[in-house]
């Protein structure tokens, strides 16, 4: 392919492009490749140029095109991104960077390198979305000289392609690519059933074509009765993997699939769509509950269309009908909307792109990754979910698997010592189901010992082995007995302060319950306690007639800037910890440190450090605690300023 060719296919999407720059990359490519040669025997140029090409085809920018004529320069040549950078422009290096960065996969097994990869994608599509055409036209033309390579490349390659660029491909909307691309590695992945699905189609292609002619010869005249005329008709081309795939959902008899006839009409306007249709039921029998109108509720990819299935002849007629735009964007779907707006600061588009937001939102919160795989639903994640420690190793577990599960995985001591973990930013106990995607961080507490409990939840033989070999070495496991007058003692001399009383013993009164902030007075005894109510306590008036108190004068000291340890004196049961942490993140704290340690049979004391932004702050934590189902007492454990 010469470099006229691209030229002359931007100039057909793009009249007014600048195409000095793209002629300037295409001389730094070749330049650079030079002596290269692909596994096919030409010279390496052709394939940035056949990439830049597809990108072109799909009315894609100029930066894109540039970027696609240099994606490998970076890779495979000597070329630096300062180079790129300084010859083409920041927009063009970023792009080629993050082509680049998807290549650099870390890792050893080839079931993690699919998650690693999807991972990758994410990170790079967060920066730009342009990054992925890029990566889709250089896997497309790869796929489509992969016949080049040796058997066990075009496996591997193929595989990739329908695991995560094809289903890819079908998110960002792009039906075009993720058809090809499926059947280019159909063919690879199972040659014997994609020549098999060629071979039948190309038998019975005539006879379709006449069913179909027929079909349009009753059609068209009563649309043009109804003033109706369609842009286009036609026979849908169906690909052969998703023959395939219905042939395999539906356990279709074959010839049932082959005989389908498909077809489309393209309007002119969204009103069409629907006469169309009304016509079409009119002549036809639909079938019942394939209406489908996308056209009012379109899918999450932005496709939209009108669906039905109509009995002609005995035989079942697929029709879509929609209008050029939307013809447009079900074909090509993100691309297509990136040349008339560009994607951000267009609200409706965002709008329509929500699950996209998620993969941004993701990118910068690290949350919401299970959403995305979810969304993707790749195959391979059927029996294995792979999950990720905060600093982006992947850890792949059996489906069914928990956090203890997780952290036995990362290492015997920080599974004994498990107390709870944080998943994609929440805090859940230690049984939790773990999904696909999560991003998990183990809480861990020297207290902590394994019980037998957890062998009834963990799934893995490793963390089977490992709490079974813990209790033996343990031996019973002493409880201290929990100290009844524990439970009584204050701990509230940390916050308030009491004029005139030598060290006072704080106890705060059941009846009111004062938080941290709200107006309290203070009663002392003469044996030095003193008990705190709120002011106003219906308890007042009488502790005012009583003469053996006094009141005294106290107040809160203020939490600005110091370090509150919190601790939580519960009934221990599964998901309280977790419960009792996010209520704290919940309004907006950070937990510095957290620990639990059970304190005797059924009781926990759960402890953790926070920075509370002002002593109503501080309350408002504690009276959320407090609501907690089976929490006994809340009470500051220790204060620290800074
Ligand atoms: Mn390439």
């Amino acid at each position: 392919m010469q470099i006229e060719t691209l030229v002359r296919c931007i100039k057909k999407n793009k009249p007014k492009a600048d195409l000095k720059l793209v002629r300037k990359a295409y001389r730094f490519a070749e330049k650079h490749h030079k002596g290269q040669k692909r596994e096919s025997g030409e010279p390496f140029i052709e394939h940035p140029l056949q990439v830049a090409k597809i990108l072109a085809e799909h009315s894609l920018d100029i930066q894109t095109i540039v970027a696609g004529l240099l994606h490998d320069t970076v890779e495979d040549t000597k070329a630096s991104i300062e180079t790129i950078k300084k010859e083409f422009g920041a927009e063009v290096a970023n792009l080629v960077d993050g082509v680049t960065k998807i290549k650099e996969l870390h890792v050893t097994n080839w079931e993690e390198r699919h998650a690693e990869s999807i991972r990758k994608m994410i990170m790079a599509s967060a920066q730009d979305i342009r990054v992925i055409f890029i990566k889709l036209a250089d896997k497309l033309h790869n796929m489509r000289t992969v016949k080049a390579c040796r058997e066990d490349k075009r496996k591997r390659v193929a595989q990739e392609v329908m695991d995560v660029y094809a289903p890819i491909a079908y998110k960002l909307g792009m039906a075009g690519i993720k058809s090809e691309l499926e059947d280019l590695a159909f063919e690879q992945l199972n040659p014997e059933a994609y020549k098999n699905i060629i071979t039948k189609l190309k038998k019975t292609i005539a006879q379709r074509e006449k069913e179909m002619a027929e079909f349009r010869n009753v059609l068209e005249p009563e649309l043009e009765k109804n003033g109706i005329k369609p842009l286009k008709i036609f026979g849908r081309a169906k690909h052969a993997y998703s023959i395939y795939r219905k042939m395999q959902k539906y356990n279709y008899g074959i010839e049932g699939v082959y005989d389908l006839i498909a077809l489309r009409i393209i309007t002119n306007t969204v009103k069409e769509c629907y006469e169309v249709v009304g016509i079409i039921h009119q002549l036809w029998k639909p079938m019942p509950g394939r209406f489908k109108d996308f056209i009012a509720m379109p899918k999450p990819n932005m496709y939209q269309s009108l669906h039905t299935t109509v009995i002609a002849k005995g035989q079942p007629v697929e029709i879509q009908v929609r209008t050029k735009d939307m013809d447009k964007i079900a074909e090509e779907g993100i691309a297509a909307h990136w040349h008339y707006k560009g994607v951000y600061g267009d609200k409706e588009f965002d709008a329509k792109l929500s699950w996209l937001r998620q993969i941004l939102d993701w990118q910068r919160e690290l949350r919401d990754s299970k959403e995305f795989m979810e969304m993707l639903h790749f195959d391979f994640f059927e029996k294995e979910i792979y999950t990720f420690t905060p600093r982006g190793d992947v850890i792949s577990l059996p489906r069914g698997a928990t956090v203890l599960d997780f952290a036995y995985a990362v290492h015997s001591n920080v599974g004994d010592t498990c107390i709870g973990a944080r998943v994609n930013g929440k805090f859940v106990p230690v049984r939790t189901e773990l999904s696909n995607g999560n991003l998990v961080e183990i809480i861990t507490s020297k207290a902590q010992k394994p019980s037998r409990d957890w062998l009834k939840f963990v799934v893995t033989s490793k963390a089977k082995t490992k709490i079974k070999q813990r209790i033996r070495e343990l031996g019973k496991i002493p409880v201290k007995s929990y100290r009844a007058k524990e439970t009584g003692k204050s701990h509230e001399e940390w916050i308030i302060k009491v004029d005139g009383v030598r060290d006072p013993e704080i106890h705060i009164a059941r009846c009111c319950n004062p938080l941290p902030g709200e107006p309290i007075v203070g009663f002392a005894s003469n044996a030095g306690k003193v008990s705190i109510h709120k002011a106003g306590c219906f308890n007042i008036k009488k502790l005012e007639v009583g003469l053996r108190k006094k009141q005294v004068n106290v107040g809160w000291i203020d939490t600005d800037g110091a370090t509150v340890e919190v601790k939580v004196d519960a009934v221990d049961r599964v998901g309280l910890f977790a419960e009792i942490l996010n209520s704290v993140v919940a309004t907006n704290t950070q937990i510095k440190a957290a620990s639990a340690r059970t304190i005797s049979s059924g009781m926990v004391e759960c402890s953790f450090s926070i920075e509370p932004k002002s002593l109503a702050h501080l309350g408002d934590i504690l009276r959320r605690i407090r609501r907690i189902k089976d929490v006994k007492k809340v009470y500051i454990g220790g204060m620290k300023k800074s």
